[in-house]
């Protein structure tokens, strides 16, 4: 092989640490890099909530990659299908068009979509938060409602609009819910009758919140939640959706006109496409993070099931952004030892722990099995997370956003990201056509003959 060329699909944790280390690995012009991704910059997606609640802007978690790969070619768009025969990526393009691109190796880190369930009206009147966009126009939405029960005289009305309800008792739906809670009541000084009025629910199927804690910051984080006027109801699930009402598995129906989603991610459907085994929609790869069969082809992050070698508890590494930024180093280790027909080093990562941002002055970690609250767990937190964001002009501008709060307050103002006409359901957001592998193989087929057309062999 000539110079090899190598592909990496998604610019998150996983793709693009993926893309740094291999380019720290590989000299100048020895091999061609490519990474495909449908935005040009990496979301530190654990700082979201701060984004939903305005106290971070979304520029600061959205890092460019053209600012962080040196080496490496960006293209824009999605990878809708793999052509694993003729060594083909498809890639639709933001213009719509269909687009090669041939790879030697391949890493597929797409991550994943809020999970859907068969709930009725949950695709068209849930919010999801796992995007940028879904964050800012959640921020939006939440203030919106205030306002407009604000203006309004109807009780009825105004108890919808002032009703949040967050689904999802994990660090997404325990940090939303805290984030933006803080900030209704930002809000709720300039709207002092609504303040007897807003109310916000976190409901999940499980019997506790935040599991990956532990029992005894589980039991704390549920206090922190109450504390703050967070109605928990565990072991209860959402049954119906509505545009002005959401009912509960156990009868109840609470008139409420904001459903957020966060009741887990299921990975990208891209990797049902390949036709290999799955593990609940993660593709199943070796220890060594290669697709069985496929040794040219690699998948690690969320939407690949990784052999757990550290834990007799799990069998598969957890979907966190700790362990995509683990197995993108072993992938990159291992696509540079495959071209060098070296053997192949196994993926092994313990558990570091988790952190969790109430807002405020409230925070939890579990660091290496040490439990901390308040303000050493707030530390913790927030040093973690500066030291996780891999640029500098990110780290300087969530600093400086942190401060900037400390000492002006919040920001109430909407951005009017929310008003009518925008797709507000998470399933309208995150929606992508993606191709089957008999049809990824046609196309690649046709669109490597229109290269062929067009600039000759
Ligand atoms: C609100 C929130 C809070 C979180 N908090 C924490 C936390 O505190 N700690 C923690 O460890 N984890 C946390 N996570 C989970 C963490 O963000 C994920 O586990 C991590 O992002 C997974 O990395 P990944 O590379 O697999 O996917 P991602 O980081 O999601 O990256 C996927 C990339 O692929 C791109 N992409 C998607 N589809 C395609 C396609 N078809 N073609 C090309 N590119 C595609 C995406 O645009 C993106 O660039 C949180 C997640 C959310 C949403």
């Amino acid at each position: 092989m000539s110079r090899p060329r190598i592909v990496v699909v998604g610019a998150g944790f996983g793709g693009l640490h993926t893309v740094r280390h291999l380019e720290r690995r590989i000299p100048n012009g020895a091999a061609d890099i490519a990474l495909v991704a449908p935005n040009d910059y990496m979301l530190y997606s654990p700082l979201l909530p701060q984004v939903a609640s305005g106290l971070l802007t979304p520029q600061s978690v959205a890092m460019s990659v053209h600012r962080l790969m040196k080496k490496t070619r960006f293209v824009p768009g999605y990878a809708v299908g793999v052509d694993t025969q003729d060594h083909t990526v498809v890639v639709r393009r933001p213009t719509g068009e269909l687009a090669p691109v041939p790879y030697d190796r391949l890493v597929l880190a797409p991550g994943g979509l809020t999970r859907e369930f068969d709930i009725p009206g949950l695709t068209e009147h849930a919010y999801g938060a796992k995007t940028l966009a879904e964050a800012v126009l959640l921020r939006d939405h939440v203030l919106g409602q205030l306002e407009l029960a604000n203006d309004s005289k109807d009780p009825i009305e105004r108890e919808e609009r002032c009703r949040f309800v967050v689904v999802g008792g994990g660090y997404t739906g325990v940090e939303t819910a805290a984030s933006l809670m803080r900030l209704c009541q930002e809000a709720a000084h300039l709207y002092p009758e609504l303040r007897s009025v807003i109310r916000w629910h976190l409901v999940d199927i499980a019997p506790k919140v935040l599991p990956e804690l532990g029992d005894r910051l589980g039991r704390k984080a549920l206090n922190l939640l109450r504390n703050l006027g967070i109605e928990v109801k565990l072991k209860v699930t959402v049954r119906e959706v509505t545009a002005d009402k959401v009912v509960l598995t156990d009868g109840r129906a609470l008139p409420c006109r904001t459903l957020i989603w966060t009741a887990g991610v299921s990975p990208s459907p891209l990797m049902e496409t390949l036709g290999k085994p799955t593990m609940r929609g993660r593709l199943e790869v070796g220890a060594d993070l290669s697709v069985p069969g496929e040794p040219d082809v690699f998948a690690i992050g969320d939407a690949a099931a990784v052999p757990n070698l550290s834990s007799a508890e799990s069998a598969y590494c957890p979907p966190t952004a700790q362990y995509a930024s683990r197995q993108a180093a072993t992938v990159a280790q291992n696509v540079v030892n495959s071209i060098l027909g070296r053997p192949l080093r196994e993926f092994k990562h313990k558990d570091m722990g988790l952190v969790v941002d109430l807002s405020g002055s409230d925070a939890l970690a579990r660091i290496m099995q040490f439990d901390l609250s308040g303000l050493p767990a707030l530390g913790v937190t927030r040093g973690y997370h500066v030291m996780s964001v891999p640029s500098t002009t990110a780290r300087a501008r969530i600093i400086a956003n942190w401060g900037i709060r400390a000492v002006t307050g919040g920001e109430v103002a909407r951005m009017g990201f929310a008003d009518e006409g925008r797709p507000s359901s998470f399933v309208a957001n995150e929606k992508v056509d993606y191709l089957d592998a008999e049809s990824a193989r046609k196309a690649g087929a046709r669109l490597r003959e229109n290269e062929e057309d067009r600039y000759g062999d």
